[in-house]
């Protein structure tokens, strides 16, 4: 049994309001926003983390953060885009977090 908090939002065991879905990808509000716009983008398929995605998988998943970017309407007020790792990475299905509204000097 899969126990991956991020696999049962893709499958629909957990609900979840997706901001952006298509066929590889999707995107949906962090539970626990650092900023008003935090949004996780994650791979459908249970990758572990950025270092196990291929390219297609990247590129997918920076396609979708550039629309979500459009759709919310962030080119000039500031965001940015993460990915932890190292001890840092809470949830162990590949995630990237975009973030927003930020400083030109945010770092947490
Ligand atoms: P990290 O693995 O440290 O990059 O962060 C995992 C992120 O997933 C955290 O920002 C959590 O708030 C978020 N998170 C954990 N569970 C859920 C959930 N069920 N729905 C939305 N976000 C979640
Ligand atoms: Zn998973």
């Amino acid at each position: 049994m899969n126990s991956c908090v991020f696999c049962k939002i893709v499958g629909g065991e957990i609900p979840k309001k997706f901001d952006y879905v298509d066929d590889e990808i999707v995107a949906f509000p962090d539970i626990n926003p650092l900023r008003p716009i935090h949004i996780l983008i994650i791979p459908k398929a249970h990758i572990e983390d950025f270092f196990h995605a291929d390219k297609e998988t990247i590129f997918a998943i920076s396609s979708a953060i550039k629309k979500l970017i459009d759709k919310k309407k962030l080119m000039g007020k500031g965001y940015k885009v993460t990915v932890n790792g190292g001890g840092a990475q809470e949830v162990g299905h590949l995630h990237f977090h975009l973030i927003a509204p930020v400083g030109r000097a945010t770092t947490e």
